[in-house]
């Protein structure tokens, strides 16, 4: 290769740990990270948790810091927002005119929140990074009331913290029931009820009319009063810079199973990703999880250094809300049949299995981390593409970790 190097574009959780990995796996030339964020990159899971809730003045939880950086002999370009890549001269083109040259590009740019499309809209806050997360604490630290659209993880997280912080909470979820996609509804029935119990005002199956300056106007007429109000409707892959160069797009930045995109030197991870999954019959699927940009990261990069290695991890996310935290391994949308297994009391798992009988997914909720063992060993089960007996996967005197043995 020649001494261009490699360069990644985007500095979340993806792109931080794509400079590590490449240095693990023995890249000793040039390594530069380009990130529109001012930041150095950051975790973001507490943004819409401890963040809003700790009594102690926000700092972003850092992945990298200036000595890791150094350490690590990369270069940071940060506030620097790439705009195209010249694929025949092999360089990304930033917005300020500068071209850095590649000799492999990876493309970690994430998502970015979608926007109300109603009425007001663009009065909602959104949750995306450390400013928001900043703003929101604050703002929910100053107002009575809260009005949260959507009743995905981001929505039901903010409206724990919120509750927590003693704010008065309506949920809005324009679906029949919240969490429908990617969470059985067993498991959505139980997050439910513990925000119920927490005391916030869940509006399931419910349409926005308007957004206002003092609350939000619902499609019945019915209006929710709220000092503040948020959209956690979902993220919309942030695709801008691969579209500007021509690359092939589906749902996100088209990938094969070695995650590289339709140009042979470029790549891609992270939450922009959407590649075949080879554990769910090569299914395109796009992953929005800590978990999965990490995982593609360490892939990319070892393919970007010459390797041919699919992507194969097993899709895992979790969430904490109150007391519970709720874990997801695999795709459970993929199972046609759940077997319950009782773990302890208030924790359950559900094991999804497909037509043939094999472990697709697992999902489990109970409090604390009562659950966070038996969902490693189903994730283990399904990264083997094991078809586990539905009566030993339901029998809690049964031992997960027996059958992966078997
Ligand atoms: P996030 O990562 O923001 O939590 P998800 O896609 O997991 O994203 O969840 C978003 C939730 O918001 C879904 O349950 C979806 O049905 C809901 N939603 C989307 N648009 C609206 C809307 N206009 N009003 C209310 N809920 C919405």
């Amino acid at each position: 290769m020649s001494e261009a190097g490699m360069v990644i574009v985007g500095g979340g959780m993806a792109g931080a740990r794509a400079i590590v990995s490449l240095r693990a796996n023995g890249w000793q030339g040039p390594v530069t990270l380009v990130s529109e964020e001012t930041l150095l990159p950051y975790d973001r899971p507490p943004l819409s948790k401890a963040m809003i809730t700790d009594e102690k003045e926000p700092a972003p939880v850092s992945l990298l810091d200036e000595s890791m950086i150094a350490s690590l002999n990369a270069v940071f370009v940060r506030g620097a927002r790439a705009t195209g890549i010249d694929r025949k001269a092999k360089a990304l083109v930033l917005e300020d005119g500068r071209a850095i040259s590649y000799d492999k590009l990876l493309i970690a740019t994430g998502a970015k929140p979608r926007r109300l499309a109603i009425e007001g809209g663009e009065l909602a806050y959104t949750l995306r990074d450390f400013a928001d997360g900043d703003h929101l604490r604050s703002r929910l630290r100053a107002s009575a009331s809260a009005a949260i659209v959507g009743g995905g993880f981001i929505g039901l997280e903010l409206a724990a913290s919120a509750r927590k912080l003693g704010c008065a909470v309506t949920l809005v979820e324009a679906q029949p029931r919240i969490l429908m996609r990617g969470v059985p509804e067993e498991i959505a029935r139980v997050v439910h009820a513990r925000h119920l119990e927490a005391g916030v005002t869940m509006e399931v199956g419910t349409a926005l009319r308007a957004v206002r300056t003092d609350g939000v106007e619902m499609a019945d007429g019915r209006k929710v009063e709220a000092e503040i109000v948020i959209a956690g409707i979902g993220a919309q892959p942030a695709t801008a810079l691969a579209e500007a160069s021509g690359l092939a797009l589906d749902n996100g930045i088209a990938c094969d199973a070695t995650l590289k995109t339709s140009d042979p030197d470029i790549y891609a991870a992270g939450d922009c990703c959407s590649f075949p999954h080879g554990l769910f019959g090569e299914k395109r699927i796009r992953l929005e999880a800590w978990r999965n940009a990490t995982d593609q990261a360490n892939v990319a990069t070892a393919n970007m250094l010459g390797g041919d290695k699919p992507y194969l991890a097993v899709p895992w996310f979790w969430s904490d809300q109150y007391d519970l935290s709720l874990q997801i391994a695999g795709l459970p949308g993929e199972g046609v049949k759940t077997v319950r297994r009782a773990v302890a009391e208030r924790a359950f798992l559900l094991f999804h299995l497909d037509h043939g009988g094999r472990l697709v997914g697992a999902s489990g909720i109970g409090p604390g981390n009562s659950i966070a063992r038996e969902v490693k060993l189903a994730e283990m089960l399904i990264g083997r593409r094991a078809a586990p007996p539905p009566e030993a996967l339901a029998d809690p005197a049964v031992q997960l970790k027996g059958l992966l043995k078997a």
